[in-house]
Order: C-alpha cells, then sequence, then structure tokens
C-alpha cells in the first residue's frame, strides 16, 4: 500500500508510491554526452561577449579579468523602472509589473556546473548572491526576493553557461505568504522553529541526512515531493539568507557542492534547480522562520493529478533514495577546473 506523508514544512501531502516504487537507477534520464567547450563564441555570458548584456551592477575582479558578473536580465520578466501601482477593481486585482530580475553569471568558463566548480568560484557566487539579495530588498518596491538556477533544459533554461538569476517582486508570492502563517502557527503552538525542530529530528533518525558539515545540514525530507528533492538547512537559526556570515559561506560551499556532486555522479548529470528560500534581511519573522536551500533534481514530471490535487507523487523512497546519493562514489579523476 501506498504511503502518504506529510511535508510539514511545505504543507503539502505526498504519495509515496511504494507499490510501483522505482529503483534510484530509474530517475536516470538517459542523455546524449557530448564534451562541452570550456569557450562559446556566440554566448553573450562568455569572456569577451561583455558588451552583449546590459551594464553590470556586480562584478568580482580577479587579475586575468572577472570572475563573477551580475547584470539585469535582457529578457526581464518585470520591468526595472516605474512606480509600483496597485490597481483595484471589485474583483479585479493588479499590480503593474515592476521589479528587479538580474543574472548572476557564475564564471567565465561555459562548461561548469555546480559539481564541478572550484569552492573558491562557488563561494564567491554565493557570496554575490548575498550582495545582490540585501541591496535588491533596498528598493521599496520590492517585496519578495528569490534566487534561483536553473541547469538544463528540463529546469527552465536553454543558456548553457552556467549562471543563476533574482528576483524581486512588487508583492508577497501567496506560496510566501501561507508556508509564513504556519511557521508561525508551529512556533505559536510549540514555541520551538519548525525547521530547527526538523535539523533535529532528522539528524536523530540519520536514515535521510546526505552531508552534516559543521554549519549546515543536507537531507532528502521524509516527505519529500519530488524523487531526490533535497535540503539543505544553516543549523544556525536564522530568518534570513542575508545573515549568512563568512564561515558559514565557506561551509555551504562545501556542503552544496558535494551534493551536487552526488547527483552529478549518481544521475548522470541530471537538469536541476535549486532556490534559495528566505525571508527579508532584518528581523522580520525572526522567530519562526529559517531560511533553507532546495535542490531539485528534474527526474520525474509532475502530472496532472498533481496538478488537480497539490498533492504530490514521488515515485522513490526518500531513505532509499538517500542511501543511494551517500553510496555514490567520486571518481578519483574529479577534477575541479
Ligand atoms: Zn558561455
Ligand atoms: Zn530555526
Amino acid at each position: 500500500m501506498a504511503e502518504i506523508r506529510l511535508n510539514l514544512i511545505t504543507h503539502e501531502w505526498v504519495i509515496i508510491a511504494k507499490e510501483k516504487c522505482k529503483k534510484p537507477e530509474d530517475c536516470i534520464v538517459m542523455k546524449e554526452k557530448r564534451i562541452r567547450p570550456e569557450f562559446v563564441a556566440s554566448c553573450p555570458f562568455c569572456p569577451g561577449n561583455e558588451s552583449k548584456t546590459p551594464g553590470e551592477s556586480y562584478r568580482v575582479e580577479d587579475e586575468k579579468g572577472w570572475k563573477v558578473r551580475v547584470v539585469p536580465n535582457k529578457f526581464a520578466v518585470l520591468l526595472k523602472d516605474g512606480e509600483r501601482t496597485r490597481m483595484n477593481s471589485g474583483l479585479r486585482k493588479s499590480v503593474n509589473g515592476v521589479g528587479i530580475h538580474e543574472v548572476i553569471i557564475e564564471t567565465p568558463f561555459h562548461n561548469l556546473t555546480t559539481a564541478t566548480m572550484p569552492d573558491e568560484q562557488l563561494r564567491e557566487v554565493i557570496r554575490a548572491y548575498k550582495e545582490r539579495f540585501i541591496h535588491i530588498y533596498k528598493d521599496p518596491r520590492v517585496e519578495h526576493v528569490v534566487i534561483f538556477r536553473n541547469n538544463g533544459p528540463a529546469s527552465g533554461t536553454t543558456i548553457e553557461h552556467p549562471h543563476s538569476q533574482i528576483v524581486g517582486t512588487p508583492i508577497t508570492p501567496l506560496q510566501i505568504r501561507n508556508r509564513v502563517e504556519e511557521y508561525r502557527r508551529f512556533f505559536d503552538d510549540n514555541g520551538e522553529c519548525l525547521m530547527c525542530k526538523t535539523i533535529d529530528d532528522e539528524l536523530k533518525e540519520g536514515s535521510r541526512i546526505l552531508f552534516n558539515t559543521e554549519n549546515f545540514v543536507s537531507f532528502i525530507p521524509f516527505a519529500a515531493l519530488s524523487a531526490f528533492h533535497i535540503w539543505i538547512f544553516p543549523k544556525r537559526h536564522s530568518s534570513s539568507f542575508a545573515d549568512i556570515q563568512e564561515e558559514e559561506m565557506r561551509d555551504l560551499t562545501i556542503n552544496l557542492k558535494s551534493t551536487m556532486k552526488k547527483l552529478y555522479y549518481g544521475l548522470e548529470q541530471p537538469d536541476f534547480n535549486y532556490i534559495i528560500r528566505s525571508s527579508k534581511p532584518g528581523n522580520t519573522y525572526s522567530e519562526f522562520v529559517h531560511w533553507y536551500i532546495s535542490v531539485v533534481p528534474r527526474v520525474t514530471l509532475v502530472s496532472g493529478f498533481e496538478l488537480g490535487s497539490g498533492m504530490y507523487i514521488n515515485p522513490v523512497m526518500p531513505e532509499i533514495s538517500a542511501e543511494f546519493l551517500r553510496n555514490v562514489k567520486i571518481p578519483e579523476c574529479h577534477s575541479d577546473k
């Protein structure tokens, strides 16, 4: 019989399809393997093509040129200029589409990915996330900021060059508002933060843990919404990613990269998204919200049932997928650029 698990953090039910459970190996999406070059002349994010992007808002230099660039998204979903205006006409409510939409070009090398990027480079990317996250929240029109990474066509991008995006929206998405209300309810009922409690529980049980480093823990949650869906939680209670400290950035680099290497080798370089879920800088929701990262390998598809019910189907037992990833051997020939 299938088991239906409740994900307390997202407040969604997940059917763990035990009966037709897949073996972890069945989630490997076979793709044509091709060698990607370090440099592609037509790529707007490769060095030498800087004039093909709008002007930079952030740059990390090194002796050879740049290491990280942040630029406005040429195809932004929200426009940078203009007032935020709310329209209320009976049942028709809207806000004009102003906001910030930037691209973080993570490295000059076209063929890197999170799993193969040198540690120091990935740390610069995380630092760029923090700088821009704090900066974008200074815009009074911005209510919510999300940082995310798309990698591969199944994740929603066709651009190969390693990049992330950061979007500041003029409204708080309903999903965020609903979750924050649930976190507050849990805190009021139990006197503790739901995420801190989840970290304690996961570490105690141990069967879904991937990496327990000094400041972060990565694990496949009890009610993972999809196959190999991973969470990376900071162990120190903190409501906002803006508050991450230098030492924690160093440790996050290790934890995130180790996790991505397991996916890279275990699931044959799957397409993936990762998302930083955080509240705004400052003391807002400080007691009951706890920021974290979701890593979502795009190895299964969302069906009409999921769209129609708001319930998810995970075809792999979280405990089995965690064990599978823990056992993935990183080849000795693995080299960071
Ligand atoms: Zn490129
Ligand atoms: Zn907490």
